[in-house]
Parts: structure tokens; sequence; C-alpha cells
């Protein structure tokens, strides 16, 4: 497609420089792009990856985080267990069985609680494949259903134990071919139905620094254990959640001893603490926008700093604070979209993004907005016009 948004920032046409035209998910263009490359690598999981590992066996071209990874990270569930398994503290979670009983979903509100987050085990993103269920009425459930596997059925499913989060936080961990690590500082991240909609980095956290730095610190060191689990070079995004009271473990204890049997063998490793991984995205991820204006090399660049067997940069932030707002499409008009980028455009380090997709549809990111500043509180200032601007999903 011409219109396609790489297209747009394409270097001019060259042998090595045409992009194939063609599915991400298509055999044969996978094949066709890794006979020009040196190296593959994934902007999105939801590609093949037995055909990413095929061309990577054939010798065709590296391709970068390693492919099993990539599956790996496809299906929510398996990656679940594998943290698990490795005692990385992840929400409490169980499958749910192809065409659920009512007995089926009363034994999972046994083991998780109420209410419980339904999600597909792949094809996930956006929140498109989550769906809370509160109660096991049967319109509940239907509900759930029908908006998780469809009239075409088919989607395994699984659910969490509901995570009763006081903030959720990113941090984006780098590790380049040689297995050098670095990671950027741990960010907040607000979502709405699912969707990521504002980020502020460094995080926000009541009781003082030392609190901020010890909860940077603990996101840091959890996210990078998760991704010394992981085989491959890249960035990788990982999700979290921290849990209530920043400061004591005891009300997270109390939520997982309500789930989790601490002396079931199958969860000997349980790391208890007050952070636990929600989920991890093997590429540069919407919680690392704000590096670009906002830390000394963007995610982007260390990205491929680390696939091309490069020294990585630093991670460091270079303002002292930031924001990201996504744009996000209300229908198919793009008028609301431009009419948050106007509002951008008069706001002092503010910078604009738009990626260039031909069509706007409700709850599609279009673009971004980014916003420096020499404080916390001057950054809520300055995002405060943009947010009044911005198209609402409620609406
Ligand atoms: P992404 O766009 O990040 O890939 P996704 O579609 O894969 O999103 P998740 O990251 O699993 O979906 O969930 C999206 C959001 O839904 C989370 O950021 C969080 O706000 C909420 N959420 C997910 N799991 C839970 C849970 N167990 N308890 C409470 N809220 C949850
Ligand atoms: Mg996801
Ligand atoms: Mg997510």
């Amino acid at each position: 497609m011409d219109s396609t948004p790489a297209k747009q920032v394409s270097l001019p046409p060259a042998p090595h420089t045409q992009h194939p035209d063609g599915a991400f998910t298509s055999p044969q263009h996978i094949r066709e792009l890794a006979e020009k490359a040196d190296v593959v690598t994934v902007e999105i999981e939801h590609v093949d990856a037995d055909v990413l590992a095929q061309v990577q066996a054939d010798g065709l071209c590296a391709v970068q985080p390693a492919p099993g990874t990539i599956k790996l990270i496809q299906d929510k569930y398996l990656q679940k267990q594998h943290l698990q398994a490795r005692g990385i503290a992840v929400a409490p979670f169980a499958a749910v069985p192809e065409h659920p009983t009512h007995e089926d979903w009363q034994t999972l509100e046994r083991e998780l609680g109420m209410p419980l987050m339904v999600k597909s085990r792949t094809m996930a993103y956006d929140g498109k494949g989550n769906s809370p269920l509160k109660s096991l009425a049967a319109d509940d459930v239907e509900q759930t259903i029908k908006t998780l596997v469809g009239s075409a059925g088919g989607n395994k499913l699984y659910a969490e134990a509901w995570a009763p989060f006081v903030k959720e936080v990113a941090v984006m961990v780098v590790r380049n071919v040689a297995g050098q690590v670095r990671s950027y500082d741990a960010v907040e991240t607000i979502h709405k139905d699912s969707i990521l909609r504002v980020c502020f980095a460094p995080l926000r956290v009541s009781g003082g620094k030392g609190m901020k730095s010890e909860v940077n610190k603990r996101a840091k060191e959890l996210a990078e254990s998760a991704v010394a689990t992981l085989d491959g070079a890249g960035i990788f995004g990982v999700e979290m959640f921290l849990m209530p009271d920043g400061t004591s473990l005891s009300s997270l204890q109390a939520f997982l001893t309500r789930t989790l049997d601490p002396d079931d063998p199958s969860h000997p490793a349980v790391h208890v603490g007050a952070l636990m991984i929600n989920e991890i995205a093997p590429r540069p991820h919407n919680s690392g926008h704000h590096t670009i204006e906002a830390c000394e090399t963007s995610q982007f660049e260390n990205h491929l700093r680390a696939i091309l067997s490069l020294p990585l940069g630093s991670t460091a932030l270079r303002v002292p604070s930031a924001a990201m707002l996504n744009l996000i499409g209300t229908s198919e008009s793009m008028t609301p979209i431009e009419d948050a980028c106007r509002a951008a455009y008069e706001v002092p380090g503010a910078t604009v993004h738009l990626y260039g997709k031909k069509e706007c549809r409700r709850g599609r990111k279009m673009g971004h907005i980014t916003v420096t500043g020499s404080s916390d509180a001057q950054v809520r200032e300055r995002i405060r016009p943009i947010l009044d601007a911005m198209p609402d999903l409620a609406k």
C-alpha cells in the first residue's frame, strides 16, 4: 500500500529499501524481506513467528528479538506461565476451558475472586481482547463471551484476578546482541477502558523522593529480571501494576494469599512484592514514546543499536519532567485529533507526532503528543489545554 506509514518516511527507492507490499503475517513477504535484510525486527508481536524462525534457520537474516520470544509473548497465557515459573510476580491467572460451563466459571471465581479480567490469549492489543467480568450472572458471562469470542468462536481465553492497583507503571528495558542491558526510568501509565491515554515520566508517587526512587528501583529490577528470562536483543516494554500501599507488602500479600496457596509447589518462587507484571511487549512501546524528546537516547535508536550489535545509548532523562498523550480516534473523523494538535502547537515544550494512518477509527491510535517541562507541576499545567481539546472516547 502506498499510503502505508513506513513508506512515507522511507528513503528514495533503491533495491535494498523497497518495501515488500504484503501483510506482516504473510510467509512469502517475510521471506522476501529476509532476503533483502541482514537483520529483521518487529514493531508488533502479532507476526508469523514460525516463518521468522525458519528464515533465520535458513541463514537468510538474523531475527531480533528471538522468534521464540515473539511466539511466547503472542500467547499471554503462556507468557504468564513462563514468568510465573521463573519467579516473576504476575497477577494470579488461570485458563478458561474452551466452552466454559457455569461450574467452570464458579471454579475460576473460587480461585481468582471477583471481578475477573477475562482476556483473549492471542491477538490482543489496546485492550481489544479484554473483558472485565463483574459477576457470574448469565448476562455478564454472555457479554464477555460475545466480546471476546464473537460468533466465529475459536478464540482461546484465560482469566486474571482483578488487580486493585494504585497505579500502572512501565519500564523500557533494552539489551544488545552482546548482552549489555539498560533500562529507562519507570513511568506512570494511565489507561482508560484498557487503552493507554497518558504516560508521565518520571514516575509520580506520593511519599516523597525516597519512595519515588525506591519504587523506580524496584520497577527497574523487576522489569530487567523479567526480560532476562527472554532470548534475543532489542527493546522490551514491561507493563506493571503498583499495588496499594507501595511501602508495605502486606496488602499485596493479602491479595495473593486469597488466590495463591503458598504451600502449592506450582507457585514456589512467586516473589511477593508491591509490583506485579501485567505483560511484556518485545518491541518499542507506547510507554517509551516520550524518550524521543525526554531522554538522551530514544527507545527507537536504542532498539536499533541493540539489534545492530552497537553499544547502547544513555537512557537518562534529559528533561526534569515529561508527559505523553495518545491521540486516539473517536470516529472516522480526524477533526477532533487535529483540534488537539492545534492546541498543542500553542504549548511550549509540546511536540506533535502524527502516524500518517490513512483512516481514522474509533479507538485507533493516530498519533501522540509529548510535552516536556522543568517540573512535574509545569508539565501538568502545560498538558491541561491539550487534554481539554482532546477527543474523549466516552463522548
Ligand atoms: P496493550 O495495548 O498494552 O498491548 P492489551 O490489549 O495487551 O494492551 P493488557 O495490557 O493486558 O491489554 O490490559 C490493558 C489494560 O487493562 C491494563 O493496562 C490495565 O489498565 C487493565 N488490566 C489488565 N489486566 C488487568 C487486571 N488483571 N486487573 C485490572 N486491570 C487490568
Ligand atoms: Mg498487549
Ligand atoms: Mg498492555
